[in-house]
């Protein structure tokens, strides 16, 4: 067997085994993270509904006093009425008192919507402590979950990480550059055997010139159509698939 294709089959059956140890993970890093986002929006919701509620409690404030403002006005407007003295004064008077009565009940208005979103809001915040007070569960199992998978795998990911350096070292720049790409194009399948005169990886034909090549196993063979290296299998190590 060629030297550097024996390396590159070593080094896919190292990547495979990686893989495969990624694949535990499942998509618990996924998972882990989107609780994190939504525990953070929902703080953040959070907040946002208690400045809501203070700038309600302000708007209260401000409307309680412009209604006493203009119940004082109201009061004098109507002891004046008895004082009127042409139709004129006693129109200019009801005017104020009509406006001013306007604004009680546009400022009483007010403070009750105010008052209602508030309450609201009050509840929408008790809604979202409930919410994170779950999802952190949720996220400290999820956490664990992670951290048991990342702790039973370490080893073996190391050795096989350390490994596949000293394989990596080994294989020419150039083909190694080859192998990646068609290694992450390929979904993680860079290496195949041929099966029946066609390509392991893609199912195509191989050329004969190429065939003869790859039987007498003296060079290094890539199927034309995906680009993967194609080695015999008799006699040399097996992979793993
Ligand atoms: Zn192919």
């Amino acid at each position: 067997m060629h030297e550097t294709m024996n390396r590159l089959i070593k080094l896919q059956s190292v990547d495979y085994q990686l893989k495969a140890i990624n694949e535990k993970m499942g998509n618990l890093p996924e998972t882990v993270l989107s609780f994190e986002v939504r525990i953070q929006e929902e703080e953040e919701k959070k907040i946002q509904d208690g400045n809501r509620i203070s700038q309600n409690k302000a708007i209260v404030i401000k409307s309680e006093g412009k209604i006493m403002d203009y119940r004082t006005k109201l009061e004098r407007y109507q002891e004046q009425l008895y004082l009127v003295t042409t139709n004129r004064e006693y129109d200019a008077l009801t005017a104020e008192i009509d406006y001013a009565k306007k604004e009680i009940s546009d400022a009483e208005n007010i403070i009750l919507e105010a008052e209602e979103e508030s309450k609201n809001l009050e509840e929408s915040i008790q809604e979202s402590e409930t919410l994170v007070r779950s999802l952190t569960d949720d996220l400290d199992k999820a956490k664990k979950d992670l951290d048991k998978t990342i702790q039973e795998t370490r080893d073996e990911k190391e050795r096989l990480e350390a490994e596949r350096l000293e394989i990596t070292k080994k294989v020419p720049r150039n083909i190694l550059n080859v192998y990646e790409r068609v290694r992450k194009a390929r979904r993680g399948v860079a290496v195949v055997p041929i099966i029946r005169d066609a390509c392991g990886g893609c199912n195509n034909r191989v050329i004969p010139q190429k065939r003869v090549d790859i039987y007498k196993r003296n060079k290094i063979v890539t199927c034309d159509i995906c680009g993967r290296f194609i080695y015999s299998e008799e006699g040399c190590l097996t992979v793993d698939k």
